[in-house]
């Protein structure tokens, strides 16, 4: 896999960084990168963004990665977040380095809070947050000091102490660094660092009462890491200041420094990248669970069919940027197509079932027919099909009457049954409504596809797939649509969820051939004609279900040369 994703293409700005970096001196065993999930959600496909680079960093330049779950906020964070997250990086094709949890690093951050005390550096707010709020000022006009600013450190101390022992209320006090009530970075305007939040830890269990704040956990994590180069998402940009602040108080200039950079977020369209909003859908049952299909999670997609490879194209294709854009989501869809080109198997199964009755084909004769299984694939490999007297087809490939661009059947044409005979239709029968039940067809025995006769060769224009009625097993498909009607679903003016697109999902009864009688959960197949499926893990011995991957018609070749 290395060696695939080290393909040559030109650097992006992080790598043209970290070039300029070790030309300046900085040595290359020194580098070392990080992903940094908060584990309060599952996984999506921005996160792939950023895993695909840091990871991508690390093979890139031999640099380990760590995967580090910053878990400063225990009333969001779970560990069934933390498995999920492991799985999906694990899936994604990736082997981090260590395993780190910022909350490993309460001790260390809560000692250097207290240097920072002693120092005078920080101090203990008595403050409401809307006080403190209200005396932040605006980005032209300067803040005003809280009253506390100027508390002794010792009674600093002696107060900080006791905020930790669980003395108090939720809310009732917070630590801030004294740094700039003045400064035109907001975020330097004595930010706080420790907040009181009585609340058992997924993995501190009810040991700390206070909780450090993202600023002061991250940059401190990166520096006891050793990471070198801490990439975050643009949002990011003016905590920069910050960061290096932080970094200034603790910093032993015989350790790396690390830096912190920013590229864009991505956004992919008709979807949503926001494990605040995916969390709502969740519990608000819009969807069935984190790894609903239609779900944009790295979960989801792998339910779905999606392969690590489609979705490592898929990021290495759009690449990082600098500014944030929209990307279309047939991007996605023609990498696992691409992808599943080459690893599918072809299978016969209908979704929309009419009967063919072949009238001079013996009854009760069947024959079992060759049927390749992917022609992308060397050398070629088979596997039998049952042909018989009746077998069906789908609905929409038949028309009693057609003009001659419809090169499926109509009553009088002609049109080659995959891997079989060619038929001709000869007439239909109607229930009381009008509906067609049967379609009545005969055959050319001499037709058979491979069988080498000059019938075999005839080119009829129509290939249709089929399975035979007394074979096919009966299967659940279900069928997906996009999760949202709008492109940008999270820019509207009222909420995301009222553009939940109602038809996301379709379940349909299809007939499958019974070489899927042993498929497992997980495998892929194409449904020849209509698209790629994947078999659900909702699976049991006694009933198939299948997940529509994707369709094989490709609409973003047609977006991309707009
Ligand atoms: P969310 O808003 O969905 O909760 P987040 O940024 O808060 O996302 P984290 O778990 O903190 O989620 O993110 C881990 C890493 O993934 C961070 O470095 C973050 O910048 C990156 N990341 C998250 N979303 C995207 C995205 N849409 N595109 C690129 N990178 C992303
Ligand atoms: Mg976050």
């Amino acid at each position: 896999m290395s060696e695939e994703l080290k393909e040559q293409r030109s650097n992006n700005f992080i790598e043209n960084i970290i070039e300029e970096d070790l030309a300046a001196g900085f040595p290359a065993n020194a580098l070392r990168f990080r992903f940094p999930p908060e584990p309060n959600g599952y996984l999506h496909l921005g996160h792939a963004s950023s895993i695909c680079l840091n990871f991508g960093l690390g093979l890139r330049y031999n640099a380990p990665v760590n995967l580090r779950f910053d878990d400063t906020n225990p009333s969001k964070e779970e560990q069934e977040y933390v498995d999920a997250i492991r799985r999906d990086v694990e899936w994604l094709g990736f082997k981090w380095d260590k395993e780190c949890y910022a909350s490993d690093y309460f001790q260390e951050l809560y000692d250097w809070a207290v240097m920072l005390i002693k120092q005078g550096k920080a101090y203990v707010d008595k403050q409401t947050s809307e006080e403190i709020a209200a005396q932040k000022g605006t980005p032209t006009t300067a803040g005003t000091d809280s009253p506390y600013r100027n508390t002794s450190p010792e009674e600093n101390l002696a107060l900080f102490e006791r905020m930790k022992n669980g003395e108090f209320e939720n809310g009732t006090y917070v630590l801030r660094a004294k740094i700039d009530m003045a400064s035109p970075n907001m975020l330097m305007r004595d930010p706080i660092i420790y907040r009181i939040m009585n609340a058992s830890h997924h993995r501190t269990g009810d040991k700390w009462h206070i909780y450090p704040m993202y600023d002061w956990a991250h940059g401190e994590s990166d520096y006891l890491e050793q990471i070198s180069h801490s990439l975050c998402t643009l949002e990011f940009l003016p905590h920069r200041e910050l960061y290096d602040w932080f970094l200034d108080q603790v910093y032993d200039n015989s350790r790396t420094r690390p830096k912190q950079r920013e590229f864009a977020r991505r956004n992919l369209s008709h979807t949503i990248v926001s494990k605040r909003k995916l969390l709502q859908l969740v519990t608000e049952n819009y969807v069935a669970g984190w790894d609903d299909p239609r779900m944009p999670t790295i979960s989801g997609l792998r339910r779905r069919g999606y392969t690590p490879e489609a979705i490592r194209k898929f990021a290495d294709t759009i690449g990082i940027a600098k500014r944030e854009n929209l990307i279309d989501v047939s991007l996605l869809e023609f990498c696992v197509r691409e992808d599943l080109n080459k690893k599918a198997n072809r299978v016969m199964a209908v979704l929309d079932p009419v009967k063919v009755v072949i009238t001079n084909y013996p009854e009760g004769q069947e024959e079992w027919l060759d049927a390749e299984n992917n022609p992308e694939v060397t050398p070629m490999t088979f596997r039998k099909v049952p042909f018989s007297r009746e077998l069906y087809i789908e609905r929409d490939d038949f028309r009693e009457e057609a003009d001659k661009k419809y090169f499926r059947l109509k009553l009088g044409g002609e049109v080659r049954l995959k891997n079989a005979y060619i038929i001709k239709a000869e007439s239909v029968v109607k229930d009381a409504q009008g509906n067609i039940t049967e379609i009545h067809c005969t055959y050319d025995p001499e037709s058979r596809s491979g069988s080498g006769t000059e019938a075999s060769m005839r080119k009829v224009k129509g290939t249709l797939h089929w399975v035979s009625v007394a074979h096919a097993i009966e299967a659940e498909a279900r069928l997906y649509d996009r999760l949202f009607t709008v492109p940008e679903p999270d820019r509207q003016e009222d909420s995301f969820l009222n553009y939940i697109n109602p038809d996301s999902l379709k379940v349909v009864t299809a007939y499958v051939e019974p070489s899927l009688k042993t498929a497992q959960a997980g495998d892929t197949v194409q449904f020849q004609r209509l698209g790629y499926f994947s078999v659900d893990p909702d699976t049991t011995p006694e009933k198939l279900v299948f997940n529509k991957t994707v369709g094989l018609k490709d609409t973003w070749e047609k977006i991309k040369n707009e």
